[in-house]
């Protein structure tokens, strides 16, 4: 029988391996981090994927997911517009969703190696060789689930990685008093906040900024101070909430820049194929997706009904027909945020021209699956 390895062991690489283990392919996924652990991610995961999550038993209801059904807009004034979220989403911590799919997959079958960092991929003689500091493993597919950013994009010298991305991610959990029902978007200049309530009565704090704002501002207290704290509503929750922990999560060099799906015979999923900016909210949504496409085609290749070469040319094909428009028009979006009088008028726009703001919600979302 073919064996598939799977790198990383986020949404991607999980629901890959749950899907492959459960039709009878071997797989072995390997995570450089030990579960559970969190993660930078604002956790709202949009409905698109609800069907494909409750048809394959992956919902995590019994984590008690808030349900989110109404957005609200402000811009680094503080001005505010709400709308109601057309198919809306689930708020829910990684830590919790990420281990539910870990004890999912290790039931399936998936063969995990925790603590495991992939160091080198090559593919020789129609077979892939991964390489740990310790030992290699023979595969016959590689999916690619390392995320936005890993030692592999460098390794496979991906056209992305040599440009410096100019935005950094932070993410804290707190409690507050933040509507159940709401996701919520605070600009502020140089980046965006968004706000969720996840399970057991925690709020996520999640925002993106520019590096350069960092800069001007020295460190992490006194950009939330005072450019943050620019937004009154971000000022109101910095003043009121209680921080879970003292020190946020951070991660540098967030880029949005295009990927390649498939790159050196390796099929990549989620953001190691391409990442969606924030904003849109459903990144992991597509991480989901791309898991599903994937997996039902490397089924196809374990059982012989097709080459390699159409495997690598039908998701590849499959990939940029379902992704590659709502990236572009979640980068094009972006620069409506962050910024003080695009982001009072990205309110008012979403305000007095309603139409709009349900054009660029269907243009940076895909239809449920
Ligand atoms: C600031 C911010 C806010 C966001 N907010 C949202 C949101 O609210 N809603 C939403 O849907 N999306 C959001 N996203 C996007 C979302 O987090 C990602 O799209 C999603 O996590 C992608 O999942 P993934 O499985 O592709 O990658 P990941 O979840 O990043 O998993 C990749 C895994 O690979 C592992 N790995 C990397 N290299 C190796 C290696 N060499 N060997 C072994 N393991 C390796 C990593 O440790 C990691 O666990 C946000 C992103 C950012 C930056």
């Amino acid at each position: 029988l073919k064996k598939v390895a799977i790198v990383g062991g986020g949404l991607a690489g999980l629901i890959s391996g749950i899907e492959l283990s459960k039709k009878g392919v071997p797989c072995v996924l390997f995570e450089k981090k030990k579960f559970p652990f969190h993660r930078v991610c604002g956790e709202y995961v949009s409905n698109e994927a609800l069907p494909f999550l409750k048809s394959a038993g992956l919902y995590p209801g019994q984590l008690n997911p808030s349900l989110i059904s109404s957005f609200l807009l402000t811009s680094v004034r503080g001005q505010t517009a709400t709308m109601p979220l057309d198919i809306g989403g689930f708020g829910i911590s990684r830590f919790a969703f990420d281990h539910f799919l870990l004890q999912v997959a290790a039931a399936q079958g998936v063969e995990i190696h925790e603590n495991t960092e992939i160091m080198n991929i090559d593919f020789r003689d129609d077979i892939f060789q991964l390489k740990t500091s310790v030992r290699s493993y023979d595969a016959d597919v590689v999916i690619g689930a390392f995320g936005k950013r890993s030692r592999l994009d460098v390794q496979l010298n991906r056209a992305f990685i040599r440009k410096r991305s100019p935005y950094i991610g932070v993410k804290y959990h707190v409690k507050t008093d933040h509507p159940e029902n709401l996701i919520a978007l605070h600009n502020f200049p140089g980046g965006y906040c968004g706000v969720v309530n996840v399970e057991n009565g925690l709020t996520n704090l999640c925002y993106l900024a520019e590096r350069k704002v960092l800069l001007n501002d020295k460190n992490i207290p006194a950009m939330e101070k005072n450019s943050l704290g620019q937004n009154p509503h971000l000022r109101a929750l910095w003043k009121n909430a209680e921080f879970m922990s003292a020190a946020p999560l951070v991660i540098n060099e967030v880029s949005f820049s295009t990927k390649n799906p498939v790159t050196d015979h390796i099929l990549m999923a989620g953001d190691a194929a391409g990442m969606i900016t924030p904003l849109c909210g459903n990144g992991m949504a597509m991480a989901i997706h791309s898991a599903k496409l994937v997996s039902r085609l490397v089924m196809e290749f374990c059982t012989s009904e097709i080459s390699r070469s159409a495997l690598e040319r039908a998701y590849s094909g499959q990939w940029r027909k379902t992704f590659a428009r709502r990236l572009m028009v979640g980068r094009a979006v972006q620069k409506l945020f962050g910024n003080s009088t695009m982001s009072s008028m990205a309110v008012a726009m979403m305000s007095h021209v309603k139409p709009v703001a349900g054009v660029i919600m269907r243009n940076t979302h895909g239809q449920v699956f």
